[in-house]
């Protein structure tokens, strides 16, 4: 059995440690890549943040993968809500849809991230949307998206 080591990641969402509590000489009080301030505690519980996932019986540490919500209170996390923000500005930009279309592509964002009956019929929605918007913005859009949503979404959209 292995236990959960803490993270610190900047509020942009780079990870600057993911064993803040076993290698503190790698923390940083604001992240090197961006400036921004970084934690390593969820800002809505203050549950620490999960780092890698330290077992004793093996060898290397698994890959880590920076979390998208909190497992302790389900709130997406700043990086998350930022990423988020940014796609839908991206889109609005455009000044290709109304209102609904856009609210629509909001939700359709958040269901990208989780893998759920919605997630399918979300990716086939964007995927429309993008195909709208014309190439710069829709890589934009890739970019943006492509370290939150789910591994399903990212198959639905860019194959
Ligand atoms: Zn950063
Ligand atoms: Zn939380």
């Amino acid at each position: 059995m292995g236990i959960y080591r803490i993270a610190e990641i900047c509020l942009n969402g780079h990870v600057t440690t993911s064993l803040a509590d076993t290698m503190p000489q790698f923390r940083e009080n604001y992240c090197s890549r961006c400036g921004e301030a970084t934690i390593t505690k969820c800002p809505n519980c203050y549950a620490s943040i999960r780092g890698s996932y330290d077992d004793p019986e093996r060898l290397h540490l698994p890959k880590y993968n920076r979390p998208s919500f909190c497992h302790n209170c389900g709130k997406p996390f700043p990086w998350t809500e930022r990423s988020m923000q940014a796609a839908n500005e991206l889109i609005a930009s455009t000044g290709k849809f109304g209102e609904l279309e856009l609210t629509q592509f909001k939700t359709d964002i958040d269901s990208l991230m989780k893998d759920t009956p919605q997630t399918k019929v979300a990716s086939f929605r964007v995927k429309t949307i993008l195909g709208k918007v014309g190439k710069e913005i829709a890589f934009g859009v890739r970019d943006i998206l492509v370290d939150i949503v789910s591994e399903t979404a990212k198959k639905a959209i860019w194959g």
